[in-house]
């Protein structure tokens, strides 16, 4: 389970390093008139898919895919989400943004059984927290690591006795992860995009 971001303080940090960029036809583009053209670039359009995105990057982080390979990632309401922030001193009176439902030989959402004997794995995404694709590309990062947040649940790691800061805490939006940080996603005309602090880096140097 995941609290949700606080976020009035998580979203200033992200705005610091998100880059949204709109990309297409642009006012100073002599074709941009051209209805041609228009049909042309709508045709184009490209629109990311976050969640899937999430999952590679989960499956990439955690060395395989749990359950025997099957997770269903299905959206779910505020009024469904269990109670968030047991395990995140300081933060509670929240509904989980995601949270983790699975089978085990000796019933449902157990860690005393282990992680290989799992199965009916489903992680749930919250709309009421993350109500739109476009929202799940614009803050990436947090949703991303909320997704391995999750599939850690199916390798066996509770939310309880978790070390803040890593990604098995009740807060993973916190833990650093690049796997998430790094990332390129198209909704339609906007590029939402991060730059490695390495590049950003190189840029600040060649512009010298
Ligand atoms: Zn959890």
């Amino acid at each position: 389970m995941v609290r949700p971001r606080r976020r009035r303080t998580s979203l200033p940090t992200v705005l610091a390093t998100a880059v949204a960029l709109t990309v297409g036809a642009t006012a100073a583009d002599p074709h941009a008139a051209s209805g041609a053209t228009r049909q042309h670039r709508a045709a184009q359009l490209i629109f990311s898919d976050p969640i899937a995105e999430a999952v590679g990057r989960a499956v990439e982080y955690w060395g395989g895919s749990p359950c025997g390979g099957t997770v269903s990632v299905v959206t779910g309401m505020n009024s469904e989400a269990p109670a968030a922030g047991q395990n995140a001193p300081g933060a509670p009176g929240h509904v989980a943004a995601m949270w983790a439902t699975w089978v085990t030989p000796g019933g449902r959402n157990l860690f005393t059984e282990p992680a290989a004997s799992f199965s009916e794995c489903v992680v749930h995404v919250n709309r009421g927290i993350w109500p739109s694709t476009q929202a799940e590309d614009s803050n990436f990062p947090a949703f991303c690591k909320e997704m391995l947040h999750e599939y850690g649940h199916f390798e066996g790691h509770p939310d309880v006795g978790a070390a803040p800061y890593t990604i098995e805490y009740e807060r993973p939006d916190l833990a650093r992860v690049p796997l998430c940080e790094r990332y390129r996603l198209r909704y339609g005309q906007r590029l939402y995009a991060v730059q490695p602090a390495e590049q950003r880096l190189n840029v600040r140097r060649r512009r010298r």
